[in-house]
C-alpha cells in the first residue's frame, strides 16, 4: 500500500524523501534552516494519506502560527484530494481550543467560552486587584500575569504550587482569585486552553484513549520552541509514559514526527525547553534520527553568514548546511547616521528592487524589537509604498476593535466582566467611576456577575447601567438569526462607536478599521464553512458516548470535522457563527492582519518572521543594545539566544540580504548613540558588501560604556581608515553619502586637549557631559556631548571652554 504517485516525492533528495517516506515509528529531524523541514512535514502528510496509511481524521500536525496552518492546509489540497478541514492541524492553541469545544462540558466550561487574549488577561487581573484592595507597587499586575503563565506551563494548579516565601504565597492566592473570577465569567486565557486540555485527556481515560486511538500520527514542525507542558501533551496524545494503556488491553500506536532546529530556539523567554529534543529521543525511544543538510533557500554568501555566526554559540546539537546555489549576492552592509535616514536609504532601495520586478510581498523588514517600526513606517508612507506590519498592535488587538469585540461578547455571554467594564462606558454615557466602583462591590458582596449585580443598585447610577444592559438584551433579541455580517454592523451601529470615532478629528483610521471588522466577518463565513457549507460531525456525542461504551463507539475517520462542534446532546444547543468568530479573533490575534492579498512590504520582528522566506530581506538597528538587545548582553546563555535570532533572521532571505544600522536612534523618546552590533564582527568578510565604507575596530566592546546615563557612547576609532568617499555609489548608482554619517577620526587635538569619545568633562554652562563623537579637525573639530541635564549638544571644540574629567 506504500506506492505513491511520483509526483508527490518527486521533488525531494534522498534524505527527504527517506524522512516523508519513514516507517510508522517516533522520529527526530534536526535540520538547519531553509532545508525543507516544513516541506518534509507538509508532504509526509500527503504521502500518508495517499497511501492509505492513515486517513484525514488521523492526523493531527502542529505548527507554529495560524498562518503556517493554512499554508500547510492549501498546499495539502492542493496535492490531494482531500478534505483537509477533517485534520486536526493548527497551532497549539488553536487544537486546544478545538478540543475543548467539543467537550466543553466535561471540561465544565460554557459552550460559549471566550478567549482572554495578553492584554485582556491583565486588564482581568488588575480588576481583581481593584477588588481586593491589592497594591500594584508591590505586586506589580504583569509579574502576576507572568506567575499564573509560569504555573499554568509547569502544569500547576494554585493548590500545587509550593510557597515558600510570602510574596509567593500572595501571588498564589491572586492565582487562585483569578481563575475564580475566569471561570465565573466562563473565560480562558491562552495558558488555561493548554492545560485544561491537558488535564481533560488526563483525566478522561475514555476519551483520552479516544484520541490516542484516533492521532495515527502526530507531527509538530518548530519542535525545539515548544513549552514543557505542550510536550506532556504530545505525550499524552501519543499514549508514551504513565498514561500509555489503561488495563493494558489497549496500546496507543500514535507515531510523532518532530521536526526542528536548535539553532531557531527563540522562545525560551516564553517558557520554550530546547531540551525537549532530547528528552524526546530519549523517552520515545526515537529510532530514526533525521539529517538534512542541504539548504533550498539562499546561495552561499547568505548562508555562509549565517554558519559563521551561529559558530560562536556553545552549547549546539550540530549540524552542517551547505548550498548547492553558488555564492549568489554578497550580504549588504549599510551604516546610517539616524534612524530616520536608515528608514529612507531603505525605501529608496526598496523602490529600486521594486522597479527591477521584485514584488513588494517578497520584500521584508526584520526588526528586534516592536518599536523600530514606527520610524520605518513614516518613511513607506510618505513614500506611498503599501506595507503591511505583522505582530505588533495586529488588527484584532487594536482599542477600536477589542471595543466592538466588547459589545459583541457581550451578546454572548452578559456575565463576560472584562467586556462590561470595557463597554459600560465606552462611548461616554455618564456613567462614573464611583457607580461602577458601588457595582463591583455589590457583585463581590452576593458572588455574582456585574450585570447580575445592577438590579440591586438603586438611583441614577442603578438607572444608567440599567439602561445600558437593557440595550444589550435588545440587540440581541434583534440580531437572532441575523447573519454574521449583519450581526456585528448592527452592533457597531447600537455601540455608538463608528459615531464616537468620527467625531474624533484622528478617529479616522478607527472607523476603517471597523468598518473591516465586518469585511473581516464576510472572509470568516466563507473560510470557515458557516452557513450552507457547514458540515457538523456530533463530536461532543464521542466524549458523552464514549463514557457509556467505550468499545462500541468507532469514529468515521473520513468524515469532515470542523471547528464548530456539534450541537449540545441534550438541548440541540450550538455555538453560534458569533462565538465561533470571537474565538477567531482571540486566536488569530497572534497573526497577520487583514488584507492578506495585498502585494505589500512585510514588517515584522525576528520572532515573527521564523519558518516564513522571502526574496529580499532587510536586519534594521543592527547595533549593541538593540540587537543583541541590552537585557541580553550580560549573560551567556540571552547572547546565545539573540544570536539564534539573528540566525533565524539571516535565514529569511533567499536572494538579497541587507544589514543595517544607525549611529543614533529615537527610541522610547530618547536619542540613543548605539554601537554598532558585535554581530558583525562574526560574518565572514568575504561575504559582505560595505555600501558604506567600514569602519574597522568600530564597535569594540571594550568600552564597556553601556547602561549609563548617557546612553552607549562611539567607540573610538582605530585609526584614521580613510576618508569618507566623495560619492559613494551604491550598485544603483545612489549616492549613498546623503544617509550616512561622516567619518570622525579618532582623536581631536583642541583647547590643547586631547578628547576621545567617551571622555567626561564639564563645562561652565551645560555641567557634567561625556563625548559621544568627534569630528572636523584643527579649528573645525567639534565634539558631539551629551549633557544628561542640557540634551545632546555638537560644540566648536575651539570655542567651547571643556575641562576633562577622570
Ligand atoms: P525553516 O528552518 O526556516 O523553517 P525549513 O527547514 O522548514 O526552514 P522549508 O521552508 O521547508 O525549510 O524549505 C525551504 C525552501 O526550500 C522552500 O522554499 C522549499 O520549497 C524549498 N525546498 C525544500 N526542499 C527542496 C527540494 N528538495 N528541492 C527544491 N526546493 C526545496
Ligand atoms: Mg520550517
Amino acid at each position: 500500500p506504500q506506492t505513491a504517485d511520483a509526483g508527490l516525492l518527486h521533488n525531494l533528495n534522498p534524505e527527504q524523501l527517506a524522512a516523508v517516506t519513514l516507517p510508522a515509528e517516533h522520529a527526530l529531524i534536526l535540520a538547519g534552516a531553509g532545508s525543507g523541514k516544513t516541506r518534509v512535514l507538509t508532504t509526509r502528510i500527503a504521502w500518508l494519506l495517499q497511501t492509505g496509511q492513515v486517513s484525514p481524521g488521523g492526523i493531527l500536525a502542529v505548527t507554529f502560527t495560524n498562518k503556517a496552518a493554512k499554508e500547510m492546509m492549501t498546499r495539502l489540497g492542493a496535492m490531494l484530494p482531500v478534505n483537509v478541514r477533517g485534520m486536526w492541524i493548527g497551532t497549539f492553541h488553536g487544537l486546544c481550543n478545538r478540543f475543548l469545544r467539543a467537550h466543553y462540558k466535561l471540561a465544565n466550561l460554557p459552550q460559549a467560552f471566550q478567549i482572554l487574549d495578553t492584554q485582556d488577561q491583565l486588564s482581568s487581573i488588575k480588576r481583581l486587584y481593584k477588588q481586593f484592595g491589592v497594591d500594584d507597587e508591590r505586586y506589580p499586575a504583569k509579574q502576576t500575569q507572568w506567575f499564573i503563565g509560569g504555573c499554568k506551563e509547569d502544569g500547576l494548579r494554585p493548590n500545587a504550587v509550593v510557597a515558600r516565601d510570602d510574596e509567593t504565597r500572595k501571588k498564589v492566592e491572586l492565582y487562585q482569585l483569578y481563575e475564580e473570577q475566569c471561570q465565573r465569567e466562563g473565560v480562558v486565557d491562552f495558558g488555561e486552553l493548554m492545560l485544561r486540555s491537558y488535564e481533560l485527556l488526563q483525566g478522561n481515560d475514555p476519551i483520552r484513549e479516544h484520541y490516542q486511538r484516533r492521532f495515527r500520527h502526530i507531527l509538530i514542525d518548530e519542535f525545539q520552541d515548544t513549552n514543557k507542558l505542550q510536550y506532556a501533551w504530545i505525550k499524552m496524545l501519543a499514549g508514551t509514559g504513565a498514561h500509555s494503556s489503561v488495563d493494558g488491553a489497549f496500546q496507543p500506536t500514535g507515531c510523532v514526527l518532530a521536526v526542528g532546529d536548535d539553532d531557531q530556539s527563540i522562545y525560551a523567554f516564553r517558557g520554550a525547553r530546547v531540551g525537549n529534543m532530547a528528552d524526546f529521543v530519549r523517552e520515545f525511544g526515537v529510532q530514526h534520527q533525521i539529517k538534512l543538510e542541504e539548504n533550498y533557500r539562499s546561495g552561499s554568501n547568505i548562508l555562509d553568514s549565517a554558519n559563521a555566526l551561529i559558530s560562536h554559540n556553545s552549547k549546539r546539537l550540530g549540524k552542517n548546511l551547505r548550498t548547492a546555489q553558488g555564492p549568489g549576492e554578497p550580504v549588504r552592509v549599510f551604516e546610517a547616521s539616524s534612524d530616520f535616514l536608515e528608514a529612507n536609504w531603505m525605501v529608496d532601495e526598496m523602490k529600486q528592487l521594486v522597479r527591477e520586478d521584485v514584488e513588494r510581498k517578497e520584500i521584508a523588514v526584520l526588526y528586534r524589537s516592536n518599536a523600530q517600526s514606527r520610524v520605518i513606517e513614516t518613511s513607506l508612507f510618505n513614500a506611498g509604498m503599501p506595507y503591511k506590519v505583522y505582530g505588533g498592535l495586529r488588527f484584532f488587538e487594536r482599542a477600536e476593535i477589542k471595543n466592538a469585540l466588547a459589545y459583541l461578547r457581550l451578546l454572548e455571554n452578559p456575565r463576560d466582566d472584562t467586556s462590561f467594564m470595557r463597554a459600560v462606558n465606552f462611548p461616554p454615557r455618564g456613567i462614573g467611576a464611583r457607580s461602577l466602583e458601588q457595582l463591583q462591590d455589590v457583585a463581590r458582596a452576593s458572588g455574582c456577575a456585574l450585570s447580575d449585580a445592577v438590579s440591586a443598585l438603586t438611583g441614577k447610577a442603578g438607572a444608567n447601567i440599567g439602561a445600558f444592559l437593557a440595550g444589550i438584551d435588545v440587540l440581541r433579541e434583534q440580531t437572532q438569526g441575523l447573519s454574521l455580517r449583519d450581526i456585528i454592523a448592527a452592533t457597531l451601529d447600537h455601540s455608538g462607536l463608528i459615531t464616537h470615532y468620527k467625531a474624533d478629528r484622528e478617529g479616522a483610521d478607527r472607523v476603517e478599521n471597523l468598518e473591516e471588522l465586518v469585511n473581516a466577518a464576510e472572509s470568516f463565513v466563507s473560510i470557515e464553512g458557516f452557513g450552507r457549507d457547514a458540515v457538523a460531525l456530533p463530536v461532543d456525542e464521542l466524549g458523552q458516548a464514549l463514557t457509556q461504551s467505550p468499545a462500541s463507539q468507532g469514529l468515521d475517520l473520513n468524515q469532515p470535522v470542523l471547528d464548530m462542534p456539534a450541537p449540545d446532546a441534550d438541548t440541540g444547543e450550538t455555538l453560534s457563527p458569533l462565538a465561533a468568530f470571537l474565538t477567531h479573533a482571540a486566536l488569530e490575534a497572534g497573526d497577520n492582519q487583514a488584507q492578506a492579498g495585498q502585494d505589500a512590504i512585510q514588517l515584522m520582528t525576528v520572532h515573527a518572521s521564523k519558518g516564513l522566506e522571502f526574496d529580499c530581506v532587510f536586519i534594521t538597528g543592527m547595533e549593541e543594545g538593540l540587537f543583541p538587545h541590552e537585557n541580553s548582553m550580560t549573560d551567556r546563555d540571552s547572547l546565545e539566544e539573540e544570536r539564534r535570532l539573528m540566525y533565524v533572521a539571516i535565514t529569511r532571505a533567499r536572494k538579497r540580504l541587507y544589514l543595517s544600522h544607525s549611529q543614533t536612534r529615537m527610541l522610547h523618546g530618547q536619542t540613543r548613540y548605539n554601537l554598532k552590533s558585535r554581530f558583525f564582527e562574526e560574518l565572514p568578510e568575504e561575504a559582505l558588501k560595505w555600501i558604506t565604507p567600514k569602519q574597522s575596530g568600530f564597535g569594540g566592546h571594550s568600552s564597556g560604556g553601556f547602561g549609563g546615563g548617557f546612553g552607549s557612547g562611539y567607540a573610538s576609532h582605530s585609526g584614521a581608515t580613510g576618508a569618507y568617499p566623495e560619492r559613494a555609489r551604491g550598485q544603483f548608482g545612489t549616492d549613498y553619502s546623503k544617509y550616512a554619517a561622516p567619518v570622525p577620526p579618532q582623536r581631536q587635538e583642541a583647547s590643547g586637549h586631547s578628547f576621545k569619545v567617551g571622555q567626561k568633562l564639564f563645562h561652565a554652562k551645560f555641567g557634567e557631559g561625556k563625548v559621544t563623537a568627534l569630528e572636523g579637525s584643527g579649528d573645525d573639530a567639534r565634539a558631539q556631548i551629551n549633557f544628561p541635564r542640557h540634551g545632546v549638544k555638537w560644540l566648536a571644540l575651539s570655542v567651547a571652554k571643556l575641562t576633562p574629567l577622570p
